[in-house]
Order: structure tokens, then C-alpha cells, then sequence
């Protein structure tokens, strides 16, 4: 399908107005102080929060 009318460079620009992306947020481990994804475990220590932490062997 093809547009029937072009779009004028105002509506292609108002469009693209919501299109930006953010960064990733990171949060620090209350635990060791490295930067983390929100609700999940430490990547260097394995906490997740109080009374839960993963052991896991690094694979990478
Ligand atoms: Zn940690």
C-alpha cells in the first residue's frame, strides 16, 4: 500500500516526537554498590533483597 497524500514535514515530525528512546535505568545494589537492573538479583554479589540472595556461577 502506498499513501494516498504525502504527509507534510510537520505531521512526520509531530509523530516522531514520542519516538525517542530512554536509557536503561540502573539502580546500586544496597549490598555491594554496583550498578543493577531494578528487581533483579546482583549480577557480582546475588542479592535480590533482604532474606533472598541467588548464588550463581558467573557465565560470563
Ligand atoms: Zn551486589
Amino acid at each position: 500500500m502506498v499513501p494516498q497524500q504525502r504527509q507534510s514535514r510537520t505531521q512526520g515530525r509531530m509523530r516522531r516526537s514520542h519516538d525517542a528512546l530512554t536509557a536503561r535505568r540502573t539502580v546500586r545494589c544496597p549490598n555491594c554498590g554496583a550498578h543493577k537492573l531494578p528487581h533483579a538479583a546482583c549480577r557480582d554479589c546475588g542479592y535480590v533483597r533482604p532474606g533472598l540472595k541467588l548464588e550463581f556461577s558467573k557465565e560470563d
